[in-house]
Order: structure tokens, then sequence, then C-alpha cells
């Protein structure tokens, strides 16, 4: 059996292609999400308990290789799936889309995590489109000079900045849709997530030449990595 560490896109393309050459796999969701889109083939919620955890739920399911496509912003899985595939001998192979990068007209600013950003972004206009997602809220929380428009997939809870507004929705996003929302702020907050779901923002925001704000991504262990789901499922069927 295969685990994927999933919550993105590519982790239910790569279980689709997986099962369409019926690989046994197994899809692993953290559960945050309220109503998550799911997976096809098999799936189970909720955390392993740790590196520890997840190792002795490696050997006990018997896998044979597992597939971390978890997202680039998931701070803790990455560290747990390397150190638990190391101890019970399972191989790992980390799938991971590339970052964005900036085209021609595009005004970014780079910040090496939440904390930072808030302090950069009283310099780049007061009426904030705020994408960093639910759990990054409260790094924003205390900038009571500043309006936010916050988007994100489920409901967030305190504590919230003082002035905003609430989007609540999901990806895959249009630019037309993006242009109108970015038309009523100066700078957009978004973290470098990569990918086509949610970049429709950033060409909206290099139509209108407004700023953006992206968080570098947090560093993840050293593994071997395939940045597409052609190459994952190759790796996959090798072994
Ligand atoms: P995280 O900080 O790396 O993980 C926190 C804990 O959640 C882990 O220690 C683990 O618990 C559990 N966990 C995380 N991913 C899991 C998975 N795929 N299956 C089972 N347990 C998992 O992760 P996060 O930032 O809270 O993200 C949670 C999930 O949402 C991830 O699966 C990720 O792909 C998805 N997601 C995250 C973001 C983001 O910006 N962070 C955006 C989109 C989607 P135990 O230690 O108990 O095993």
């Amino acid at each position: 059996m295969i685990l994927v560490l999933g919550g993105t896109g590519e982790a239910r393309k790569l279980a689709e292609d997986l099962v369409e050459r019926e690989v046994r796999v197994v899809s692993s969701l953290a559960g945050r999400v309220a109503r998550p889109r799911l997976p096809v083939g098999e799936v189970r919620v909720g955390g392993f308990g740790g590196p520890e955890g997840l190792a002795a739920w490696l050997r006990e399911n018997d896998v044979r290789a597992v597939v971390d496509a978890t997202h680039p912003f998931a701070e803790r899985i990455g560290t747990n799936a390397a150190k638990a595939a190391e101890s019970a001998k399972v191989p790992l192979l980390r799938l991971a889309r590339p970052g964005w990068q900036p085209a021609e007209g595009d005004v970014w600013h780079w910040a090496d995590d939440l904390a930072e950003a808030a302090r950069k972004l009283p310099d780049l206009g007061k009426r904030v489109f705020l994408t960093s997602g639910r759990q990054g809220l409260p790094a924003f929380a205390h900038l009571d000079d500043l309006w936010f428009l916050i988007r994100c997939v489920d409901p967030p809870a305190p504590p919230l900045p003082r002035h905003h507004e609430l989007i609540l929705a999901r990806g895959p996003y249009e630019v037309a849709a993006e242009r109108e929302l970015l038309g009523r702020v100066d700078v957009l907050v978004t973290k470098d997530s990569g990918g086509t779901q949610t970049s429709a923002k950033l060409a909206a925001a290099r139509e209108l030449r407004k700023p953006v704000l992206l968080v570098r991504r947090p560093p993840r262990p050293a593994t071997e990595t395939a940045e597409t789901v052609p190459e994952a499922v190759e790796w996959v069927l090798r072994r």
C-alpha cells in the first residue's frame, strides 16, 4: 500500500492516477477543513500522533512507500514524515509544486514569515487583501490602522484584525473576479503556495500594478523530491 499525505490538489491527482493504475492508495488528511474535497480511493482523516505514531502506522499497515504531497506551508508534517519514514525504513518522496516566479510588471515584496509580513505591511498600503489562510490571521490581528479583506475556506477563529470584511471561498479563482477584489485594496498578501489553483490573484495584481507581499516557504527536510504528479507516479511505480 502507498500512503499519500494529502490536503492539496496534487495529492488528489496523484491518488486518482495511482488508483487508475490499480495501485492501492490510502490518502491521509489532517482534518482541518470542515468539508474537504476528497480524493478517490481510501481516505483516512486526522493526525497520527507525531513521528512515532506515523512510523507505527507505516509498520502496522505494511506501507511500501510514502508520498508527502502536503501543502508547502504545512510545517510540521514534513519533518514528521521524514523521521517516520527513516525509522520504519519506508521510502519517502516529497511531491511539491515549485514556488511562483515573478513576471514582467509584478511589484513583489518578500517576507520570511507571517510576522515579518505583518511588520512590512503598513508601509505598503492601508487596505489589504489577506489570503494567507485561516491559521495565519492572528499574525495580523494587532494591525488596528489597516483594513483587511480576508479570504479563507472555513470561518476563522479570533483573534482577527479589528477592521475587516470576510469572504469564505475556495479556489480555483478567475482573474476577472480577482481583479474586482483587488480593485478594493492597496496590497495583496499571500503565501508562496505556487500552482495554478490560486494564482489568478497574482495576474490580477500585475494588471492593476498593485504590490504583492509574498511569504517565503518554510524550510523542509532534504528528501527526494518530485515537482509534478507524473514524476511522482513514476517514482511509485518503480517501487
Ligand atoms: P502541519 O502544521 O504540518 O501539521 C500539524 C499536524 O497535523 C501534524 O503534526 C499532523 O498531526 C497533522 N497533519 C498534517 N497534515 C496531515 C495529513 N496530511 N494527514 C494526517 N495528519 C496530518 O500542517 P497544517 O499547516 O496544519 O496543514 C494541515 C493540512 O492542510 C495538511 O495536510 C496540508 O496539506 C493542508 N493544507 C495546508 C495549508 C497551509 O497553508 N498550511 C494550505 C492548504 C492545505 P500528527 O503529528 O498528530 O500526525
